[in-house]
C-alpha cells in the first residue's frame, strides 16, 4: 500500500494534473491518493471571503472566476464520456459555496464555522475532479472519515476515532482511492473544519499510519527536501536522506515543504516519507526514515537550515530567572495547559534572564498567563519584569550529528556575527539536534544566506 499527497502546486493546473493521472495510472500497488484544493484556490476562497463580508460586491466576479477555472480544468483533464457527470458532482458544490458568499454578504459577518465550510469547497471539489480524471478510481468523502475534536480553540485530529474509520473505509479496495486532504469534520457536533492550513500533507500521513502503507509519497513541485528554502537561497541542494527527527526540527523551524504534524504519525510506525518533484517525477526526491545513509552528505554535522517568521520572544528578568530549571517547569506547564507552544529557549544565568520564542499570534495570551502564575514572583521583585519584542523570528541549524560537533555553537555565531546579524537569543542546549537562534525577521534572508554560503 502506498499513500500519495499532491500539493496544490501539483493539482493546480491541467498540465500538472495530467503528470498526477500518469504518475498514479502508472503505480502496481494498492494506493490512495490525497489531494489539495487547486493551487493557490484556499487563499483566493478566504480572500473572496472577506470581501463578501466586508461589503464588497466584486466577490460575485471571484466566485465566477473560480467556478471557471474548475470547469475549464475538468475540459481538459476528465474524459469528454465523463466530464458531463463531473460537472454535475461539481455544480452543486459551487451552489453551496455562492450562497454561502450571499450569505456572509448579507450579515455583512463571517463566522469561524462558515468560513472552514466555505475553504473545506477546495478540497471537495479537487478530489471529485481527480477521481473522475483516473482511470478506476473510487471517491471517498473526508469528511466522513478524518473527525476532530477541540483543543482549546484548535480543533485537533481525533486520532482513535480517525484511525478506525480509515481503516473501516480503505482497508479494502477498490483501489486507487481519492480523497480530499486538509478538510474533516467534528466528532460530536459533524460540523466541518480543517487540519490548519498546509494540512493535506497531515491526513495523508494519518492514513499511511492507520493503514500501515509501505511508504507515504508526498509530490509537490521541488526536487526533494532541500537544504534550505529555495525561495530565499537559489543554490540549496537536494538533500538525498534524513531522518524523522532531522525533518521535524526542520519543518517546526518554517520549512514549508511538509506540514509539521504530519511526521508524527508515520514515525511512529517506522513508515519512510519520500519527497518527490510532479513535474520531474523521474528524480529520486528526498528520503526520510529512522536511519538514513548520511556518507555524501556536503556537511557531515549539518542537514539544513530553516527560519520560522512572526516570532516573539518573551524574557523574564530577575534573580528568580536564574533558577531556569524551576522557572523553565513552570512556564512549560502554565502554556501548555492552554495549548502554547514555545519554540526555543534560552537562558543566561549570568544576567538572571530567562527567555523563550513563541509565535507572535499566541505571545500576549502567554504573557498574561506568565503574570498570573508568576504573581507572587513579580510582587516580591524576584522576578522584576516580564517583557516581551514581537517582528523577530526563529533560526534553526538541524543536524542529528550536531551533538558531535566540536565548537559548533563558536562557530555559527561568528557566521552571524560576520554577516553583522544580531542574535537575540540562543538556545542552550535544548536540543542536541538543532542550534537556534532568535534575531530580527528583517534578518531572516542574509542570515539563511550567510549560513548556507558558509555550511555548504
Ligand atoms: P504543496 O502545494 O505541494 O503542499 P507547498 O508550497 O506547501 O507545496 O510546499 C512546497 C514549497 O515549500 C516549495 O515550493 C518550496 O518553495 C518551499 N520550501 C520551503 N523550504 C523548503 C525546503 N527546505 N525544501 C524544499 N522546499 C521548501
Ligand atoms: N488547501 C489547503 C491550504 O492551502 C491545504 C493544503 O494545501 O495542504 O492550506
Ligand atoms: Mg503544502
Amino acid at each position: 500500500m502506498i499513500v500519495l499527497k499532491f500539493g496544490g502546486t501539483s493539482v493546480g493546473t491541467s498540465e500538472s494534473l495530467y503528470n498526477v493521472k500518469k504518475i498514479v495510472e502508472s503505480l502496481d500497488d494498492d494506493a490512495v491518493v490525497v489531494v489539495s484544493a487547486l493551487g493557490g484556490l484556499t487563499d483566493r476562497l478566504i480572500a473572496t471571503a472577506k470581501k463578501a463580508s466586508a461589503g464588497d460586491k466584486s466577490y460575485i466576479e471571484d466566485f465566477e472566476a473560480m467556478a471557471v477555472r474548475h470547469y475549464d480544468i475538468i475540459n481538459d483533464v476528465v474524459a469528454a464520456d465523463c466530464a458531463q457527470l463531473t460537472r454535475a458532482r461539481i455544480e452543486p458544490l459551487l451552489l453551496e459555496l455562492k450562497q454561502l458568499y450571499d450569505g456572509i454578504s448579507l450579515i455583512a459577518d463571517l463566522p469561524e464555522r462558515t468560513l472552514a465550510r466555505i475553504v473545506s469547497l477546495g478540497e471537495r471539489m479537487s478530489s471529485i475532479i481527480v477521481t473522475d480524471m483516473i482511470a478506476g478510481a473510487r471517491h471517498v468523502n473526508s469528511l466522513d472519515i478524518i473527525k476532530t475534536e477541540k483543543y482549546f480553540d484548535k480543533n485537533i485530529a481525533a486520532t482513535e476515532l480517525t484511525e478506525r474509520l480509515i481503516r473501516e473505509n480503505l482497508n479494502d479496495g477498490p483501489y486507487p482511492v481519492v480523497m480530499g486532504g486538509f478538510i474533516s469534520s467534528d466528532k460530536d457536533t459533524g460540523e466541518v473544519t480543517n487540519l490548519g492550513r498546509g494540512g493535506s500533507d497531515y491526513t495523508a500521513a494519518l492514513v499511511a499510519a492507520a493503514l500501515n502503507a509501505d511508504v507515504l509519497q508526498i509530490w509537490t513541485d521541488v526536487d526533494g527536501f532541500l537544504t534550505a528554502d529555495p525561495r530565499i537561497v537559489k543554490d540549496a541542494c537536494v538533500i538525498d536522506e534524513m531522518s524523522f527527527v532531522e525533518s521535524m526540527d526542520l519543518c517546526t523551524f518554517g520549512a514549508k515543504v511538509i506540514y509539521p504534524p504530519t511526521i508524527y504519525p508515520v514515525f511512529h510506525k517506522n513508515i519512510p516519507i519520500r519527497i518527490l518533484n510532479t513535474h520531474r517525477p523521474d528524480a529520486p526526491g528526498t528520503l526520510i526514515s529512522e536511519h538514513p545513509a548520511v556518507e555524501n552528505r556536503p556537511n557531515k554535522y549539518i542537514v539544513g537550515i530553516s527560519a520560522i517568521k512572526d516570532e516573539a520572544l518573551i524574557t523574564m528578568r530577575g534573580h528568580y530567572a536564574s533558577d531556569s530549571k524551576e522557572i523553565a517547569g513552570r512556564t512549560f506547564n502554565v502554556l501548555s495547559l492552554k495549548g502554547l507552544t514555545p519554540h526555543l529557549v534560552a537562558g543566561d544565568n549570568s544576567l538572571n534572564t530567562f527567555s523563550f520564542a513563541i509565535a507572535n499570534k499566541e505571545a500576549s495570551q502567554a504573557v498574561r498567563l506568565l503574570k498570573e502564575e508568576f504573581a507572587p514572583e513579580l510582587l516580591e521583585a524576584a522576578i522584576e519584569v516580564i517583557e516581551m519584542k514581537s517582528g523577530l523570528a526563529g533560526l534553526a541549524v538541524v543536524g542529528d550529528n550536531l551533538k558531535s560537533a566540536p565548537a559548533m555553537t563558536d562557530r555559527l555565531v561568528s557566521i552571524l556575527e560576520d554577516a553583522e546579524i544580531p542574535i537575540l537569543a540562543l538556545t542552550d542546549k535544548a536540543s542536541e539536534t538543532n542550534t537556534s537562534f532568535v534575531i530580527s525577521e528583517v534578518d531572516v534572508n542574509n542570515a539563511l544566506l550567510a549560513l548556507h554560503d558558509a555550511i555548504f
